[in-house]
């Protein structure tokens, strides 16, 4: 392990970072107690205040950029790309302290090791607080880090809430110059790698007991809608062999959706979550059933295999019954790749701040998955206790964010070197 590395970690204050996400958790919306904190509200923007002090306290000049994200710089030594390290700090509703805040928190904390030690890394570091990356009331999400990927597009600008206000005057309210966000899209090259810490929100870390995870890629998704049409008939006098029961066959659609992920162990799962059956009474044959469901995984072929035997199970269970059964895509996310040099320095990084490391998917969207379009990504996950997030007792210990935070530093240190090293060769 380099000198360097041993002692930026000794510098890395897990107090200071727990200090500093008890005092961001305190920044919560009235009407939503107690954890949440949605994009574009009074509170999100008096907690972003508060972070920008931290930030300048940390020695970084801050901004924000057209799209509202909050970004502190501190130069390298040398004319090369940015490294891009953060999160968020907005949360859905009923939320829990540590999605995204950690990411950024922590990252603060390495920009302040950086500080007080005098340490240059090559690149320019930029400490990334992304403008609203949950979903929002506008019905889009990750707005600050698609605006610099040049995905915020006029048609999301537009969409509007149930007020009638458009995202475009929601962000622009909160003092960001939405006219201008073509300012705010960041060149293919521009950026040498970003880097995002974020909590797993699932159980694997915490059961297998791991420090950290250094995610090797970002599933894609699926969406599917079924239509099943049988026949509505009195539930007391049509035979079972003469019923075209929609919602028997439907239930073996959800079956095979399920008998899909067990199959796969881990490497894709699957979820029926929505149904609507009509007539949907106790005393009818119900005639009509109404899925969706969604398959993960990182694996596109596997998706697809997948998604066919899923409609095949499903045609059968119909033609069985009389039962008519149509498929529709609703939406395809392609999965996000990591990037393998990435991904080595960050699991160099992790083993050499003394984690317990593995490497695993990341099953849902992060803010990295909009800059993996212009940019080089790679992520690390914290465990999270009992596997559960986007809920008021989502929870990492103090000790499992310090961990995670130094791993981060080191994996960016690692990463910086190597990346330095390359363009000098
Ligand atoms: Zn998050």
């Amino acid at each position: 392990m380099s000198d360097s590395i041993v002692d930026l970690l000794s510098g890395f204050d897990g107090g200071r970072l727990w200090a500093d996400l008890e005092q961001l958790a305190t920044f919560q919306d009235a009407d939503a107690p107690p954890f949440t904190r949605r994009a574009f509200g009074p509170v999100y923007e008096q907690a972003r205040s508060w972070l920008r002090e931290r930030m300048e306290e940390a020695g970084l000049a801050t901004r924000r950029d057209a799209a509202g994200s909050l970004i502190g710089h501190r130069p390298g030594t040398r004319d090369l790309p940015l490294l891009v390290v953060g999160s968020h700090i907005d949360t859905v509703h009923g939320a829990g302290r540590f999605d995204g805040a950690l990411g950024v928190l922590a990252a603060v904390e390495i920009a302040r090791v950086l500080g007080s030690s005098g340490h240059r890394l090559s690149h320019p570091l930029e400490v990334v607080d992304f403008t609203g990356e949950e979903p929002n009331r506008f019905g889009s999400s990750c707005v600050g880090s698609r605006a610099w990927a040049g995905r915020l597009d006029a048609r999301l600008l537009a969409l509007t809430d149930e007020r009638g206000e458009s995202l475009a005057q929601a962000v622009g309210r909160a003092g960001a110059d939405i006219e201008r966000v073509s300012e705010s899209v960041r060149d293919v090259g521009s950026l040498a790698a970003y880097v995002e810490l974020h909590i797993e929100q699932g159980p694997v870390l915490e059961t297998d007991e791991f420090d950290v995870g250094v995610v090797n890629g970002i599933v894609g998704i699926r969406r599917i809608g079924a239509r099943l049409s049988g026949q509505p008939s009195h539930a007391g006098t049509t035979p079972i062999p003469r019923r075209r029961d929609a919602l028997a066959a439907a239930s073996e659609l959800v079956l095979a959706v399920e008998h899909e992920a067990r199959q796969a162990e881990g490497e894709l799962i699957g979820t029926v979550g929505r149904a609507l059956v009509e007539p949907n009474a106790p005393n009818v044959v119900p005639g009509f059933v109404e899925l969706a469901f969604e398959v993960r995984s990182l694996d596109e072929a596997r998706l697809d295999l997948a998604i066919q035997r899923i409609e095949t199970a499903g045609k059968e269970a119909g033609a069985a019954r009389g039962v008519d059964v149509v498929f529709d895509v609703l939406s395809e996310l392609p999965g996000v790749a990591t990037d393998p040099r990435v991904v080595s320095a960050l699991e160099d990084g992790a083993i050499e701040a003394g984690s317990r490391t593995t490497t695993m998917p990341s099953w849902g969207g992060h803010d990295a998955s909009q800059i993996a379009h212009i940019a080089p990504v790679g992520m690390l996950f914290a465990p999270s206790r009992d596997g559960l997030s986007h809920h008021r007792d989502e929870w990492t210990t103090p000790e499992q964010c310090a961990n995670a935070g130094r791993a981060l530093l080191a994996g960016l240190v690692v990463l910086d070197e190597r990346l330095a090293a390359d363009t000098t060769a």
